[in-house]
């Protein structure tokens, strides 16, 4: 999509810091952190939101997963992180290309505002 700021981040026309790359997926930290490590996962493929996910994309969750628990390893979140997804624009989800947010490294409040 060559209008998609992920995209665009993900082929490198965009710069951002990554702290992850494998063929399908890139990990980099979001540009407005919430918690001392705030990143956010990404398939390289377009996808525009998590609803637009069915029941071929198990692999690619897999990566992603995958992907976070890495990060969140070489991160130092050993004593708990969360993993957050924003769908639609009553979640708050501002870019249309799906996004998993990965913040730790405070205490984390439940429930989320
Ligand atoms: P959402 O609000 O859609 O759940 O999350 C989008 C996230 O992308 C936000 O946390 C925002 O700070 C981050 N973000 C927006 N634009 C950029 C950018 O150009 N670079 C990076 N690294 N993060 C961005
Ligand atoms: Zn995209």
């Amino acid at each position: 999509m060559p209008n998609c700021l992920f995209c665009r981040i993900a082929n490198g026309e965009i710069p951002a810091d990554k702290v992850l790359e494998t063929p399908d997926v890139v990990v980099f930290r979001d540009i407005n952190p919430q918690a001392p490590t705030h990143v956010l996962a990404i398939p390289r493929r377009h996808v525009p939101a998590f609803s637009a996910l069915g029941p071929d994309d198990g692999a690619l969750l897999g990566k992603l997963a995958e992907a976070l628990n890495r990060v969140a390893t070489q991160e130092g979140l050993s004593d708990g992180y969360r993993v957050v997804c924003n769908n639609g624009p009553r979640a708050g989800q501002s870019v249309d290309h799906l996004h998993l947010h990965l913040l730790g490294g405070r205490d984390l409040n439940w429930p989320p505002g």
